[in-house]
């Protein structure tokens, strides 16, 4: 039986020793975390988006540029697919008004507790606080907490992900290691990431507040959804939708104005006709906050745009700013806030079974090759199915290799 080292124990890491030992490797799980999944356990805290039930011609524009190089891992591996797997481990799935798929649990933990099940029934082993530092001639090295160790693999998958919540494993930190064995790298950038804002001290004050059935505007882009203020800006999903053309923006011009809609179901003159109503004693957030249902933290957002002025805007320019608020973003949140990292390793420097040419007999999946997608299930199902891929491209070199 060969030896196979997956390092990485996040989704694509595991579905490579899935395909792996089901293809009849002695499969090795090594993570420098004391358990598995952890990015995934925290993406299942707001609603596990497994995957999305668009066509699949349309699914795969999600990718962008990088569609092409994911075709052949996907279509082998399509949302149909990641379904019936989650049905297979006791999870069935259902698809949301939006069209995303999610768990019936919504959340992650029951799938990942089933799948590690699984895997432990089918021979997989894991070695767990062992970090990967490199590797040591032909073998992989490892720091453990009893110290330094070095494994023999006929074959190794890296699944190291992105730079995202490093506190949950993947902290980039495979970079240096691959950029000095010539692997090409395209630095680490957030992506579906938040945005700051200048906020003032009492602005700071609303951190955590969400901004509900708001709609988000730049350029001719717009999106409806949800927005969340933080002590240094804007995250949420509506933000990370928009995040490509902001990026864009932000690199080109060093700041990019946000138009925020918080009553995007209104016209201007619905609302204008709202807040010309007498408000009597009523102070004006009070007033504001019964008329149009605006919470603290928009009314807070208004005073901000207005310096503290808002009270001397006539109704129809108080109507206009609520349905166009421009807020100036200045640059990114820090990638460690990030949902997932963009950049990561070539697809030049991978071959059609995701192996590095620069170091044959190591495979790569997951968040750490150069791919970038929105939210919307994209992510999890682009690794899980170069998990698979990676998985099959070992079993077929064994194979070879064997003949
Ligand atoms: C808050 C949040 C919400 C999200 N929600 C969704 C969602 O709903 N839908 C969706 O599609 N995606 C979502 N994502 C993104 C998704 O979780 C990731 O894209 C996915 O987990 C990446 O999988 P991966 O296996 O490539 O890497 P990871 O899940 O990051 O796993 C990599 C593993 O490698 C280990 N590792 C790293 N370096 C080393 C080393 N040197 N030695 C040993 N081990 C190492 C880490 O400990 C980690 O366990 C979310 C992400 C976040 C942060």
């Amino acid at each position: 039986m060969k030896h196979v080292a997956v390092i990485g124990a996040g989704p694509a890491g595991l579905m490579a020793a899935e395909v792996m030992a089901r293809g009849g490797a002695a499969v090795t799980v090594y993570d420098r975390m004391p358990s598995a999944g952890r990015k995934l356990l925290m993406a299942g805290r707001g609603g596990l988006n497994l995957t999305h039930s668009e066509e699949l011609a349309r699914f795969m524009t999600r990718y962008g540029a990088m569609s092409d190089a994911l075709r052949d891992a996907i279509a082998a591996f399509p949302p149909a697919a990641l379904r019936q797997w989650c049905e297979e481990l006791g999870e069935s799935t259902f698809v949301g008004s939006s069209g995303r798929v999610f768990p019936r649990a919504m959340k992650a933990s029951p799938l990942l507790r089933a799948w590690l099940r699984r895997l432990d029934a089918s021979g997989v082993r894991f070695a767990l606080r062992h970090r990967w530092t490199g590797w040591s001639g032909a073998k992989l090295a490892f720091a453990t907490p009893g110290g330094g160790t070095e494994v023999a693999a006929d074959a190794t998958v890296l699944a190291l992900g992105g730079a995202s919540w490093p506190r949950l494993g993947s902290d980039g930190g495979w970079v240096e290691i691959l950029a000095k064995a010539g692997v090409a790298i395209a630095a680490l950038q957030p992506a579906n990431c938040g945005f700051r804002a200048e906020w003032s001290e009492h602005l700071k004050r609303y951190a955590g507040a969400p901004l509900k059935r708001v709609a988000l505007s730049f350029g001719v882009e717009r999106v409806r959804g949800e927005a969340v203020v933080t002590e240094a800006g804007l995250e949420g999903g509506a933000i990370y939708a928009l995040a490509p053309v902001l990026l864009d923006a932000i690199a080109r011009e060093g700041e990019a104005t946000l138009r925020v809609a918080l009553r995007p179901d209104m016209s201007t003159e619905q609302i204008a006709r709202r807040v010309a109503a007498p408000r009597g004693k009523q102070s004006l957030s009070n007033f504001l906050r019964k008329a149009l249902s605006l919470s603290a933290a928009e009314i807070g957002l208004l005073q901000e745009i207005t310096h503290g002025r808002l009270a001397a805007l006539s109704a129809r320019e108080l109507a206009q700013l609520i349905n166009a608020l421009p807020l100036r973003l200045t640059g990114t949140a820090p990638i460690a806030r990030a949902i997932s990292t963009a950049g990561g390793i070539a697809f030049s420097a991978i071959d059609a079974h995701f192996m590095l040419r620069a170091r044959p007999g190591v495979f790569v999946a997951g968040e750490m090759l150069d791919w970038e997608a929105p939210t919307g299930g994209y992510l999890l199902q682009a690794c899980l199915a170069t998990g698979a891929a990676a998985g099959r491209g070992v079993v077929g070199r064994m194979g070879r290799r064997a003949d």
